[in-house]
């Protein structure tokens, strides 16, 4: 070691090291803020890792760009595996890419793990999309329950935004409780739906249709094509029975061809009547907040809730105490009670 080393603060060689971290983070911000694609692929990368060092990292990148966020329109699509989903986004991506708008597609698919990425998994279904320079493709991240590939879905919304992407297409799988997160992170959901097949064997709940912003009845051709018109017309009639929206917006049925094409562009044009109205009435910006809002609210008491369960004993009466509420011998609210004075107590020692 030259002499010179010697005079080397510990302290200040781990401050360098701690600088250059954060300096990193911020040009990888930076590189994401000029649309880098490789960069933000690396940002989403970060975004979904389970590994605490990569959300540290995630963390750091999200905060600072998350005022740079939000300028895009987010969009969820969801239906049974079959409807024509993959097509269908790839059919309006395309439209969208050629008029020149950034495009990004990312999904959300709690079951990918279990069957190896049923959807966005494989590439080659939205090949053309893949390839135009306007458009992005994350497939799903493949890890986890519900709410974990959930809430990096939303963190992967932001940074999408934050690299200019102007639409952002989320597609979901219809198992239920996927579309109701999805629709906690959007601006406008699309059920697609095919005529002949019940709504029971569609796996589509009341539930869904009337959190729908646009039905769709996908694959309008052919000799399919006056049976869709006549369903979409059924649909109507049957959504207009629902209680009117507390924002205003009177929900839409329309027909398309994912594999022709067709309807793609009233499709569009639905959805900027859409913006444009939610914008004008204040809407828009409303939702937004309340989802922050909710974000917010949920990460604090996940995260809480973790850091109160670091602790040992505590986490022991917490497992005691669900077997209990479990086989009636312990009422949840006693339960909670329990666990709250012995948190009490921990804070008081
Ligand atoms: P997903 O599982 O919902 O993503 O559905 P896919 O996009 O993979 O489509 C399922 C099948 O339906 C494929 O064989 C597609 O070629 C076909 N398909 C998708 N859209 C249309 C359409 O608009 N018309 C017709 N006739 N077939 C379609």
């Amino acid at each position: 070691m030259k002499n010179s080393d010697k005079s080397i603060n510990p302290n200040a060689f781990a401050n360098i090291l701690k600088n250059s971290k954060k300096l990193d983070v911020q040009s990888l911000a930076n590189e994401i803020l000029e649309g880098n694609i490789a960069s933000l692929s690396k940002g989403l990368t970060y975004a979904e890792s389970s590994l605490k060092a990569h959300r540290l990292i995630a963390n750091q990148l999200l905060s600072i760009l998350y005022s740079k966020s939000g300028k895009s329109i987010r969009i969820g699509i969801t239906g049974i595996p079959g409807v024509g989903k993959s097509t269908f986004i790839e059919s309006l991506g395309l439209y969208l890419a050629n008029q020149g708008l950034k495009v990004a597609v990312l999904a959300i698919d709690p079951s990918s793990s279990k069957t190896k990425g049923s959807i966005l998994g494989d590439k080659t279904r939205m090949n053309d999309l893949s390839q135009h320079p306007l458009a992005f493709i994350r497939p799903s991240p493949s890890s986890g329950s519900l709410g974990g590939v959930a809430k990096k879905t939303r963190e992967s919304i932001f940074l999408c935004e934050a690299a200019g992407f102007e639409v952002i297409l989320i597609e979901t799988v219809g198992v239920g409780q996927s579309e109701t997160s999805v629709k906690s992170m959007v601006d406008f959901f699309v059920l697609l739906m095919l005529a002949g097949a019940g709504d029971e064997l569609q796996g589509i709940k009341r539930g869904i249709m009337e959190m729908t912003d646009l039905l769709v009845v996908n694959k309008a051709d052919g000799e399919n094509k006056r049976a869709a018109q006549v369903a979409a017309a059924e649909y109507k009639r049957a959504m207009h029975l629902f209680p009117p929206n507390l924002n205003e917006w009177i929900p839409e049925v329309s027909t398309a061809s994912a594999i022709e094409n067709t309807g793609i562009d009233t499709i569009w044009e639905i959805i900027k009547k859409f913006e444009n109205q939610q914008k004008t009435k204040g809407y828009f910006q409303n939702e937004r907040e309340l989802q922050n809002e909710e974000w917010f609210k949920t990460f604090f008491s996940q995260e809480l809730e973790d850091l109160i369960l670091e602790d040992s004993l505590i986490k022991q009466v917490y497992e005691s105490s669900l077997e209990n509420v479990k086989s009636l011998r312990l009422h949840p609210h006693q339960a909670v009670a329990d666990i709250l004075s012995q948190i009490k107590d921990r804070l008081k020692s």
